[in-house]
């Protein structure tokens, strides 16, 4: 472990900046959060994260390294009316058929307010921690060797913050590769994926004295379609539509049930439809997938890293940026313990390690992209579309495939799992 000492600032409070912080605690005096919003503190969206208004999941392998942060944490957000589920509490359907085993695998299901706003609270009550909120990042200061603190704006005007180490969790927003230009240094290919992706969701709740609807999970592969049901906080429900494909979407309650009662199976419509609509229905799109590849760069400035979305952001069908964030906030926790963050080459260790995090989320989403178009594809990808449809086919049959399958979307395995023989001869003599 590094000796505790200096002042570390994290850019943005959003779920990457907040377990970054926490991990931050274990090798500085004093952490500071600047975000331009408030910290989420309440369960309504942010303004700066609009996706809040969307179901999210987190992953098996984000929850294990989330409780391992902030023990106790998972019971929490239970207490609280999230839905902590294994695929045998969930009514899952692929292509219209239940899925349905007995699995060790935990997802938690609730709206990202709920869950970011008990992150907040958990991580501004940290000692070392101080949180400097409607304060937005105007400009990073250094060199192009080192970046040694920021420029922030609030409404009071601007001044300095000096810092021994930054982390840029600033999402999308993120403009460390145009100061990595403007300080000489090349910047990080930036690379997409076109997958565009569309949500439509609603709150819900049911009718005095009536039951929630459980959890459900229903996937129509032919045209891209799939619905989730999530029951969360204060006895609601949350739906989202998801489509991967930019299509229109329900404007109006009537649609937004006709779209449901075109589901392959009854039970989503079935669900909802005594249901109380407490909300507008929200709208989101989401053009491709963006990875800006850092560990590419020969040369890095030392002293900031960038986490999270402001690294890479994936589709979000398949429910992955928050977990990656996890993995990558769990990476640093690995570095920060092996090496002094003010030494010279961190930035490019850190990076190199980030770099198969991201891979492991940028497959599937990304061959799913080169569906639509054939000049994106060869002959392995080809293959691939083929064997993976052929596998969601056989994942209806076959509980060892659909085992397999859900611990790699739930990042628990590694894709390649999905290639190894038991799985591969079960999906070519389905
Ligand atoms: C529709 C939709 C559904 C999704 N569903 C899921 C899901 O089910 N599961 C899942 O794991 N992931 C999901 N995601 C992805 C997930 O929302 C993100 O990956 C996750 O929020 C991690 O983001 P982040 O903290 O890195 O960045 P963000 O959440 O984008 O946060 C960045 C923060 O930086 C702040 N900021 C930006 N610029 C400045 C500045 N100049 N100064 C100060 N602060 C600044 C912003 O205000 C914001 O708070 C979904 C995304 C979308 C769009």
């Amino acid at each position: 472990m590094t000796p505790t000492k200096g002042h570390a600032i994290v850019l943005g409070g959003s779920i990457s900046g907040l377990l970054a912080a926490r991990v931050l605690t274990d090798h500085f005096d004093r952490v500071t959060i600047v975000e331009k919003d408030k910290l989420a503190n309440d369960l309504e969206p942010r303004k700066s994260a609009p996706q809040g208004a969307h179901a999210h999941a987190l992953l098996s392998r984000g929850r294990t390294i989330v409780e391992g942060l902030f023990p106790g944490i998972s019971d929490e957000l239970v207490k609280g009316g999230a839905t902590l589920a294994g695929i045998q509490d969930v009514r899952v359907y692929i292509l219209g058929w239940r899925i349905s085993f007995e699995d060790s695998d935990r997802v938690l299901a609730m709206t990202r307010p709920f869950f970011e706003s008990t992150l907040a609270r958990r991580t501004s009550a940290l000692n070392k921690v101080s949180v400097l909120e409607e304060t937005e990042v105007a400009e990073i200061t250094g060199t192009p060797d080192r970046a040694t603190g920021i420029t922030v704006r609030d409404a009071n005007g601007t001044r300095d913050l000096a810092a021994d180490f930054i982390i840029d969790a600033r999402g999308r927003a993120s403009n460390l590769a145009d100061w990595m230009k403007q300080m000489g240094l090349e910047g990080p290919p930036h690379v997409t994926s076109p997958l565009a992706s569309c949500y439509s969701s609603c709150l819900y709740e049911p009718e005095p004295g009536a039951p929630r609807p459980r959890l459900h999970q229903v996937a129509k592969f032919e045209d891209k379609l799939g619905v989730l049901i999530f029951p969360v906080e204060k006895n609601r429900v949350l739906v989202s539509l998801g489509a991967n494909a930019i299509m229109p979407m329900p404007k109006t309650q009537e649609a937004f049930l006709a779209y449901l009662h075109a589901l392959p199976v009854p039970d989503a419509y079935d669900a909802v439809k005594p249901l109380r609509a407490l909300t507008p229905i929200a709208h989101s799109r989401f053009s491709a997938s963006v990875r800006r590849d850092y560990h590419m760069l020969k040369r890095l400035p030392e002293g900031i890293v960038a986490i999270g979305d402001a690294i890479a952001s994936f589709n979000p069908v398949f429910g992955q940026g928050m977990t990656v964030a996890a993995l990558e906030v769990e990476w640093l926790a690995k570095c920060l313990a092996k090496t002094d963050p003010r030494a010279n080459g961190f930035a490019k260790s850190y990076y190199a390690g980030v770099k198969p995090i991201v891979d492991l989320a940028w497959g599937l989403p990304d061959l799913e992209a080169r569906r639509n178009n054939p000049k994106a594809q060869n002959w392995l990808i080809r293959f691939l579309l083929w064997y993976t449809e052929r596998m969601q086919k056989t994942a209806t049959r076959s509980v060892y495939v659909a085992r397999t399958l859900l611990r790699v979307q739930n990042m628990v395995e590694p894709p390649a799992k999905l290639f190894g023989p038991p799985v591969f001869f079960r999906v070519l003599f389905a």
